[in-house]
């Protein structure tokens, strides 16, 4: 019987389950009280974790922590520092919708070893989120990243809601987790790029982030994307500012490491013409995002998705990823990826990333180090 990212309980027998961050597995937990301690759990490793503080109260979180930990929240839950009004009808289904796609994008962070906590002699504060709702007389809350503090306008966790904006704002593709991915892109912006030697080469790329940021979004909103936008970014909003175009990308990276791991775990694999024996082969667990080379990844992708869309056509949803990623793109995403796998290399985090992208190794990171 799989078992999913989302469940919380077994859907045969019932039992609590929860997600083990420091395993990265499902297990089981025993009901409160159940074995005289709250929420004692026997998992495949004889761990034992308890659940998320957030599950117990109000059942928005399937994470677990060590009975060790101090902490009452699991590492997803703790970044949170408003949550929605619950006295609001709604907003206790809002928040658990909004909790699901977080935990998704901050799984994929922890996957890649990037840093949620302020940095050394925190010149940087660490990552945290906001859910507001819009106060009835105004303002409109905006989802927004400024300086690690995430905000989500918890408007968009309803589904005719967060539609109607994609259909007005001409956009093929608007979910939660995009959200969190494009905006914690904003917040590595600012980590492995802003005031490093790397910013030379982001301005290359992306163009130079000097530009006046408040003109550039009312000219893209006044007079739409730029006719060219498509040969050169991920989507037409990424046409904004170089800023947006980053974190427009850097979505698009989570997107693809996250979707080529439930993949492999599921033992989907697609061989590319080019390379047969770039098959997805990697074990439920393992870190397919941190054992390929960049363009080994960009091989597994491509495929995978034109593979995803033809099948949801075939039951007439929309494409998956309805997007084409023309090479420039493909330079800005090999760029993140390199950012990602120095920063890894650098990482003293104890979640596991397998990286073959050693300076050893890899010409291209001996390259972005020097
Ligand atoms: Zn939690
Ligand atoms: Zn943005």
């Amino acid at each position: 019987m799989p078992v999913f990212f989302e469940n919380d309980h077994c859907v045969r027998c019932q039992y609590e389950l929860g997600f083990n961050l420091s395993t990265a597995e499902m297990v089981g937990v025993a009901p409160s009280g159940h074995t005289g301690t709250s929420g004692v759990v026997g998992g495949p490793h004889n761990s034992t974790v308890r659940h998320c503080l957030n599950r117990t109260q109000h059942q928005v979180c399937n994470w677990t922590l060590s009975l060790a930990d101090p902490e009452p929240f699991c590492v997803s839950c703790r970044l949170n520092v408003v949550v929605p009004d619950l006295a609001v009808q709604g907003n206790l289904d809002r928040w658990r919708r909004l909790e699901l796609a977080k935990r998704r994008c901050v799984y994929t962070v922890l996957r890649l070893s990037l840093p949620l906590g302020a940095s050394t002699g925190s010149r940087l504060p660490g990552l945290s989120f906001r859910f507001l709702g819009d106060p009835p007389n105004g303002p409109v809350v905006l989802t927004s990243h400024d300086a690690g503090v995430i905000t989500m306008n918890i408007a968009e966790a309803d589904d005719d809601e967060r539609e109607r904006r994609r259909v007005s704002l001409h956009e093929p593709y608007r979910t939660l987790v995009g959200h969190f991915r494009h905006e914690v892109g904003h917040y590595y912006w600012d980590r492995l790029v802003d005031k490093t030697q790397h910013l030379e080469r982001f301005r290359e790329l992306f163009g130079n982030e000097t530009l006046d940021y408040t003109s550039a979004l009312g000219n893209y909103y006044a007079q739409g994307p730029p006719a060219d936008w498509n040969t050169r970014c991920v989507s037409a909003y990424a046409s904004v500012h170089p800023w947006e175009d980053w974190a427009e990308t850097w979505a698009h990276y989570l997107h693809s490491v996250d979707t080529l791991e439930t993949a492999a775990s599921f033992g989907i694999g697609l061989a590319t013409l080019q390379n047969p024996s770039s098959a997805i082969s990697v074990a439920a667990g393992g870190a397919p995002m941190g054992i390929v080379p960049f363009e080994n990844l960009l091989d597994r992708w491509i495929p995978l998705t034109l593979a995803l869309n033809a099948i949801n056509r075939g039951m007439g949803l929309p494409d998956v990823y309805p997007f084409v990623i023309p090479p420039k793109a493909v330079e800005k995403l090999r760029f993140i990826h390199e950012l990602i796998a120095l920063s890894s290399l650098q990482s003293s985090s104890g979640f596991h990333v397998t990286s073959s992208l050693t300076p050893e190794n890899s010409p291209e990171t001996q390259r972005l180090i020097a």
